[in-house]
Order: structure tokens, then sequence, then C-alpha cells
């Protein structure tokens, strides 16, 4: 398939032309034209709100079990087209063929997880203390229309979480993906609307990013806020979303340590962490970044981690065994350079990388950073991008005051051989998921989500599901 035509959806009508116009879509691997969307308006934006107000009403009295039918068939059609909608991702995103793949079929994983618990959302019987009360059954109902924001580095796998949980619990939605990835997320969408899914229950709309947060988020119809994106516009949105009392959740951005303790092998855990932190370039919220090893093990990371980050096969993500494919634009190329910058003149060594890659796109070499010291941007700020940064420890407790030190919390790492040590970095790393010996906290059944500034909330799992209902008590009286 090639690029397709990009279009809006409101109210069940496929929308290719508004009285705003077009923004262009480009591959970020050679920087050439690949199509246009049509800008959401005032008009579309209040026509969405519509649609979503009288989809919520249709869908949320919906049958459970029916809107599970309908979900279930849309997942079935993503799995078919799943080879087409990953060369429409790749063509946008740049991310290898593979990888684009996978995150499709990932993705109906995610929506059929979460519209199997919708199914079983259970309510409680509370005993009751008044002598004339029959029954307290505290419930829960759908939260109501949703606005929800994805980013570019996941344009199939972020709508996913949130359309699955909103949908599976009966809410209505105006869907905003990244204006640099909206064919994949178009595809997606259609599979729900080709499924059955009535008219007004999904909406997509693309354009202003700050225009059409704003206009939703103050919506009297737009009950909850979900965002995927930077810390920075997380707490722009939240402020929005406090001030209209909307329900919110955020996915923000990361800062992941890595402990590779004096007991682990150094080299083994180098071999686990180059897939690990170059997937998808580094454009990835829970991607490892600082490596903290112990110094014994020091000398065989540092070898793995640069051999293998030497090794990765770099090219446009459509050609064959691609591994590592360009950045999403221009100026996350300038953000990497800026970084790298900003560590060598802290005195940082760059082991390798360190520099953009001379070929048309938006490609940064792979790149692993050693001594850059603590006053450098690198080791603070979230580089979202290809850099791995190495340091130092001899103390496990010195190591995990480091890991614990930013306001970042949302994916932490260790790979030790002794029981004892890996409860204790369990309990001590603050961060929302904390993988033991493996990278692999992102699962369609367990929840995603962040401490501290990372976020609000969690994606994924029950509890992802749950996000997107509200509690209400139904107390009868005879
Ligand atoms: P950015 O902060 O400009 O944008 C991040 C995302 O927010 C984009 O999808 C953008 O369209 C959206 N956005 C921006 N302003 C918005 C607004 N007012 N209302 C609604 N949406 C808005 O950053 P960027 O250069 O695109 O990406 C780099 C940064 O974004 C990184 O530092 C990283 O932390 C963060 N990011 C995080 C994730 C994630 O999965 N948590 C994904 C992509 C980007």
């Amino acid at each position: 398939m090639s690029y397709p035509v990009i279009q809006l959806l409101i109210n069940g009508e496929w929308i290719s032309h508004t009285t705003a116009g077009q923004q262009s879509i480009f591959n970020p691997a050679d920087g050439s034209l690949l199509g246009s969307f049509p800008i959401a308006g005032e008009a579309e934006l209040q026509a969405a709100q519509d649609a979503a107000d009288h989809g919520f009403k249709r869908w949320s009295r919906t049958l459970a079990v029916d809107r599970f039918r309908t979900i279930g068939q849309a997942t079935q059609l993503l799995r078919a087209r799943a080879p087409q909608i990953a060369r429409i991702l790749t063509q946008e995103q740049g991310k290898p063929l593979a990888e684009a793949l996978r995150e499709v079929m990932l993705a109906a994983d995610i929506i059929d997880f979460l519209n199997e618990e919708g199914k079983r959302l259970a309510s409680r019987g509370v005993p009751p203390r008044l002598v004339n009360v029959l029954t307290q059954t505290v419930t829960r109902v759908p939260v109501g229309p949703v606005a929800a924001f994805t980013p570019w580095n996941f344009p199939v796998n972020l709508p996913a979480r949130k359309l699955g949980a909103a949908l599976s619990a009966g809410c209505s939605v105006i869907l905003k993906p990244d204006e640099a990835v909206p064919g994949a997320a178009m595809e997606l969408v259609r599979c729900f609307q080709d499924a059955g899914l009535p008219a007004g229950v999904l909406n997509m709309v693309l354009g202003n990013p700050a225009q059409i947060s704003s206009t939703l988020i103050a919506s009297k119809v737009i009950a909850k806020i979900s965002f995927t994106g930077s810390v920075p516009v997380g707490k722009l949105l939240g402020e929005q979303a406090a001030r209209h009392m909307k329900r919110y959740t955020a996915e923000l951005g990361g800062h992941a340590p890595v402990i590779v303790c004096a007991d682990a092998d150094g080299s083994d855990v180098a071999k686990l962490a180059v897939p690990a932190k170059f997937r998808n370039a580094g454009q990835v919220c829970a991607s490892p970044i600082r490596f903290l090893v112990h110094r014994s093990q020091i000398d065989a990371f540092r070898t793995g981690l640069v051999a293998g980050a030497l090794a990765l096969k770099v090219g446009n993500g459509l050609d064959d065994g691609v591994q590592y494919g360009p950045l999403i634009a221009e100026r996350r190329v300038n953000e990497m350079q800026s970084i790298v910058d900003d560590a060598l003149a802290h005195g940082a060594r760059v082991l390798c990388g360190g520099h953009r890659l001379d070929r048309p796109g938006f490609f940064y070499a792979p790149t692993v950073l050693e001594d850059a010291p603590l006053s450098a941007r690198v080791q603070t700020q979230e580089p979202f991008g290809p850099i791995a940064v190495l340091d130092v420890f001899d103390d496990l407790g010195d190591a995990i005051a480091r890991a614990n030190a930013l306001p970042y919390g949302l994916a932490a790492y260790a790979f030790t051989q002794n029981l004892a040590t890996a409860h204790r970095l369990g309990q001590e790393l603050e961060a929302g998921m904390v993988g033991i010996n493996h990278f692999g906290v992102s699962q369609p059944e367990t929840p995603f989500g962040g401490l501290k500034e990372s976020g609000l909330g969690q994606e994924s799992g029950l509890e992802g599901l749950l996000g997107y209902t509200e509690v209400k008590l139904i107390s009868v009286a005879g």
C-alpha cells in the first residue's frame, strides 16, 4: 500500500478538505513529501464534540457484550491489515518494518486485553448500616467523552492503549494523533469504523495541537483528557484540565537508569541493552539512558554496548535487515547534537557516535558517552533519542541514590543474580515500572505509568481500563 490519503473522521464521515487548509507530511528516512492532511478548524472541532456527545449516549448504553463483539471485530481487521499498516507506519515514522509490524500486532493484543476486561467490570455490594437500606452497590460507569492526544514514536500502539480502554469502558473518543504520523493511526481508526462502531463513538482530528487541546479541554462535552508526550506539555494540559475539573491521565517522559550490579554479567547485560537502548532510535519514553555499572563489570559492559551499537544496520526502515532508522524530524537531530556538544564541553568522552550520519533524512548515530559529569544536560534532561551514558559505581546505595535523583520516575532497570538485592532494587527504585534482569516492562496486561513528574495514572492492564471509569454508589432503601 502506498501512503494513504489522510482524512479526518467526524460522526462516521471521512473528511478530506476543510476551510483551514492542508499540512504536509514527510518521510524521515529521506525528507521526501509523503502527503498531507486536512487541518481541523473551529467548525470541525465543534462537529467532533457534538458527535462525541451523542456517540457517548449511544455507546455507554450499548450492552457490554455487544461492545465486546464490535471491538473484537476491529482487532481481527487490525491483524489482517497489519502488513499494510506497518508499511504506512514505517514510511511516516521511520522505524524498521519488522518493528512496525510488531507494534501493530501488539496493538491488537493491547485492545483485546482491555476489551476482555471491559466485559467483566465488577460491581461491589456493601452491607448497609441503615435499617431501611436494602442494597448499597458500588459500580463503575464510563467517565464520558474522552479527548486523547498521542505522540509520534508509537503511532499505533499509543492510540491503541487509549482507544482500547476508552471504548471498552463505554466512552466515546476524539483522537488527535501527532501530525507527523497520522496515516497508521487513521488506519487503526478505520478498523473500528469497518467493524461497525456507531457513528460519533470514535472521531479523529488533526491540526494545531495547542488549539485543539485548549478547545477540547474547555469543552462542556469532554469529560476526560488523556495525553502522552513531554513533561512540559503534560504539565500545561494538566493545568488546563484542573481549571475545568477534567479527569486527566498523562504518560510523560523518563530518564531510565539501569543498575548493573557486581554479581551481574556485564557482557550479557550489554547484549540485552543494545536492542533496548537503540530500538526506535531511542525514541521510547521507557528507553534505558543512564547505565550505572559496578566497577567490576564496566569493561565488559562498555565493550559489549559499543560493539553492539556499531554493529547496528542503519537505513531506511523499509529495506531488508535494517535495525536502526531515522529520528522523527530535523529538530530532533539538532537536539541530539546539542546534548552531545554540551556533554563534551563538560568533559564527557564519546565512545561511539556523537554525530549526525552523512546521508539524506534525519539520522543520528547510535551514541555512547562516558564520564559526563552530573552538571551535563544529558544526565538530567531526557534525550529521547539514541544516546546512552555510562557511569561507574562502587556502592549499591550510591547507585540507587543516583538512579532516584531526578524528578522523572517512569522506568528503571537493574541486573543482579542475588535475590535479596533484586528485592531491594524493586522496592527502592522510584519508578512506575521496575524491570529486574530484563527490559520488557511494557506489556498489554500490565499497567504502564510513571511516578513523580513522569505522569499521572496508568495505561494498559486493568488499571488502564479503570482510568476511563468513574465510581458511583447506588443505595436503595425499601
Ligand atoms: P513536544 O513537547 O513539542 O511534543 C510532544 C507531543 O506533544 C507531540 O505529539 C506534540 O504534538 C504534542 N503537543 C505539543 N504541544 C501540545 C499542546 N499544546 N496540546 C496538545 N498536544 C501538544 O516535543 P517533541 O519535540 O515532539 O518530542 C520530544 C519530547 O517529547 C521528548 O523530550 C519526550 O519527552 C517527549 N515525548 C514523549 C513521548 C512519550 O511516549 N512519553 C512520546 C513522544 C515525545
